[in-house]
């Protein structure tokens, strides 16, 4: 599903570089991603999503070589294969919940929203208690309620591949217990494979296992802790 290879990726003007030798994950599978602060957990999220395109190396997803794929192509690929769930919900505040749980549609123009979309996004707005809140706009909602629809957006495509990172870091304990349920549950119905950066051990138990960021990491480069705290002093 997921294959990176001799991927090689540095910011511009930036002294961070990420080398992956090698990850692969296969279709189906739930994995997460654990590493300190700073050890480049969003940028390899932002490499598999094509967000990013790295210097060197491969990114094949669900049997597409994203190296072969011009901007627009990518970002199709993106908006339509690909489901994304972030920590801060990155919700638009001049939209409705239902504009943005629609919002892959609205911002391209590629992708049809018909009768089969609207019925998944209402089915989505019902099974995750947002039916009554299609108009509100997300300052009348709560950081639960915000998620929530964070994630009715990341699954209206139907996406093979969903990307989560630290998609409960905003929430109290409660409120991310209820929404990983929901959010797991949606996962294994579409049998999608995710990719989730996690601090939290209690999500550990919906993985099927969990990577360290820092054994992906070539040889060559320091540690990631060591980093971090090289950074800190
Ligand atoms: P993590 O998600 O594991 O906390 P990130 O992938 O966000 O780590 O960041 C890894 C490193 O890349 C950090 O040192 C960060 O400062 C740097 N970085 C992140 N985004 C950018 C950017 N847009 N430009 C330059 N450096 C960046
Ligand atoms: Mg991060």
């Amino acid at each position: 599903m997921i294959q990176l290879s001799n991927l090689h990726y540095a910011y511009p003007g930036s002294s961070f570089h990420l080398d992956i030798p090698e990850l692969r994950l296969s279709l189906g599978e739930k994995v997460a991603m654990v590493g300190p602060s700073g050890s480049g957990k969003s940028t390899v999220l932002a490499l598999i999503s094509g967000a990013i395109v790295p210097q060197s190396g491969s990114i094949v997803v669900d049997g597409t070589d994203l190296g072969t794929l011009g901007e627009a192509a990518r970002r199709l690929f993106r908006a339509s294969r690909i489901g994304l769930v972030f920590q801060e919900f990155e919700l638009i505040e001049y939209l409705s919940v239902e504009e943005n749980i629609r919002l892959p549609y609205l911002i391209n123009r590629h992708l049809k929203f018909s009768t089969d979309q609207r019925d998944r996004l209402h089915r989505l707005a019902q099974q995750t208690g947002l039916e009554g809140k299609l108009k509100r706009r997300p300052f009348q909602l709560s950081q639960g309620e915000k998620q929530r629809v964070a994630i009715c957006r990341a699954l209206i495509t139907k996406p093979s591949l969903l990307l989560a990172d630290e998609p409960t870091g905003s929430l109290d304990p409660n409120t991310a217990a209820g929404i990983m349920q929901l959010f797991m549950d949606q996962v294994s119905e579409s049998n999608a494979t995710l990719l989730m950066v996690t601090h939290d051990h209690s999500l550990l138990k919906y993985m099927d296992r969990s990577i360290d960021i820092s054994e992906l990491l070539s040889a060559g480069q320091p540690p990631a802790q060591a980093m971090v705290s090289g950074e800190q002093i």
